[in-house]
């Protein structure tokens, strides 16, 4: 671990400064926490699925033209990121309904959605990171109203993006969710990580509702086999990234 203090340890992370005020460094766990932290793990090697699928992702976002938090990734589980002061908003976007919006609206567990649906959330774990209306997330003053229009516009391109290179992977991209993160010159910026953590994965080669499951749900779910999924996920985003 790096000598100097941590910042800031979350569920999956732990940040620390480096000699550069602007820039900071993630550490990735292989800690595993599921509905707020009330069900807790390890996942063997998920820091380092999670580190290098997540580099992977967004320098290739850079390249198609999403700005993101991203420097370097120094080791297999280390990344160097532009220090950026975290909007308080977990930015959720949808193809397929899965998970919450299900339990919440009675949506059946697969169903392709019209048109990708973008939802915010609190981020704030006591709370229990609760979906926010539009008009709450003003009322919050979490974010302003040009701030908000950035943030979906930015969130619905990198769904676009997300689920063409997916597809590639023959991965079903179900939905995903991101942070946002604002430098130094007021710059909204792609954070946090893209990972099996955070999004839902379903393999295009498999039939079997719980055999598809790549992601974390494996995890929530007790079904078993995590880190192999995991793994696969690593191996065919590297593999596609290759090829882009
Ligand atoms: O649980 P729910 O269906 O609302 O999750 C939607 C997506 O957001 C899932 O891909 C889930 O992994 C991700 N998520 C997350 N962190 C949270 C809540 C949801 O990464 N705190």
């Amino acid at each position: 671990m790096p000598q100097t203090d941590k910042l800031y340890e979350g569920k999956a992370k732990i940040l620390y400064p480096t000699e550069d005020p602007e820039v900071l460094l993630t550490v990735y766990k292989d800690d595993a926490t599921a509905f707020n932290a009330q069900k807790r793990g390890q996942i063997e090697g998920k820091g380092e699925v999670n580190c290098r699928v997540s580099a992977a992702l967004f320098k290739w976002l850079e390249s198609v033209g999403v700005p993101t938090h991203y420097i370097d990734c120094p080791r297999s589980d280390r990344m160097l990121v532009k220090a950026v002061t975290i909007v308080p908003v977990e930015v959720v976007v949808r193809n397929i309904a899965a998970g919450s919006l299900c339990r919440q609206t009675g949506l059946t567990e697969g169903k392709v959605l019209p048109s990708p649906l973008v939802e915010y959330y609190l981020k704030n774990d006591e709370l229990g990171d609760p979906l926010l209306t539009r008009d709450r997330l003003l009322l919050l003053d979490l974010v302003s109203e040009d701030r908000l229009a950035e943030i979906k516009k930015m969130a619905l391109e990198i769904n676009r993006h997300l689920q063409y290179f997916f597809h590639r992977c023959n991965i079903t991209l179900v939905d995903f969710k991101l942070e946002f993160g604002l430098d130094s010159q007021g710059n909204l910026l792609l954070a946090d990580e893209i990972s099996p953590d955070t999004c839902r994965l379903w393999d295009r080669e498999e039939t079997d509702p719980e055999a598809k499951v790549m992601d974390k749900d494996r995890f929530r779910r007790d079904l078993g086999e995590v880190e192999s999924a995991y793994q696969q996920v690593k191996k065919r985003v590297l593999k596609q990234i290759e090829k882009l």
